[in-house]
């Protein structure tokens, strides 16, 4: 069977002296893996498309449980991720959680489409990575299964109040006078990071990344998002361990 997928290269592992294996995002068959033969060498038709961070299209066969890559076209490479080693991390470490979180052999297009746009603006570095890195975590949990409940306190309705707690384990949000549970382990948010936790789930997707915060409203955002990641995800990334190494 041949297909064509349009897609990210998430992870690439080498295999061999010469050869490929790449973990891809695609748009119509989700996270697979794919071979490439001989792509290590810069001199083969599918080295550029066949590095980590590339998007492009990809026409691939399948030979049992694997796919091998026969002809690739590249058409993002954010090359501006190599320049700071804190951008690069934070893409590494949403590659990994695309690759805890994505299916394979389903329909990914949002997941592509969420991705294309984190990496370019890491790339292009006009948004502060922390940022682009809790917007993305928020809005792929919320596509793969977790979509939290931000609409207004659990408890009393109230849909502003000057603070605001989020409880990761639930994704559900309380005011500061209806206060929490003991062992919630809230994270506290003001307006501004309630804002953002709002448009990071609920905006459209074209438009995720369109809005800017100060520090403490970021550091907040960034807090919740993470604590929210980590309570559904169950484990430890090794991107995201390093990452805290940076911050
Ligand atoms: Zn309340």
């Amino acid at each position: 069977m041949n297909l064509t997928v349009s897609g990210i290269v998430l992870k690439v592992s080498q295999s061999g002296d010469s050869d490929r294996f790449c973990t891809i995002l695609t748009d119509t068959h989700g996270v697979i893996s794919a071979f490439a033969r001989g792509a290590k060498n810069m001199k083969n038709k599918n080295s550029t498309a066949t590095a980590q961070f590339v998007y492009g299209s990809y026409e691939l066969f399948r030979r049992g449980d694997r796919y091998i890559i026969d002809e690739s076209q590249y058409e993002e490479l954010y090359t501006g991720l190599r320049e700071d080693i804190l951008r690069l991390s934070v893409a590494q470490y949403l590659c990994q959680l695309t690759m805890e979180l994505v299916p394979g052999e389903q329909p990914a297009a949002e997941y592509l489409s969420l991705m294309r746009a984190a990496l370019w603006y890491l790339s292009e570095n006009n948004r502060l990575p922390l940022l682009v890195k809790a917007a993305a975590e928020m809005r792929m949990l919320s596509m793969a299964g977790y979509m939290p409940d931000l609409v207004m306190c659990r408890e009393c309705g109230a849909y502003e109040h000057d603070l605001m707690y989020f409880i990761p384990s639930t994704g559900q949000i309380c005011c500061g006078h209806c206060g929490v549970k003991s062992g919630e382990y809230p994270v506290k948010l003001g307006r501004g990071a309630m804002t953002a936790m709002r448009h990071s789930v609920y905006a459209d997707l074209k438009k995720l990344f369109a809005f800017s915060l100060q520090e403490e409203s970021l550091q907040q955002f960034s807090q919740a998002a993470e604590a929210f990641t980590l309570s559904k995800i169950e484990k430890n990334l090794t991107t995201l361990a390093f990452l805290h190494t940076m911050m």
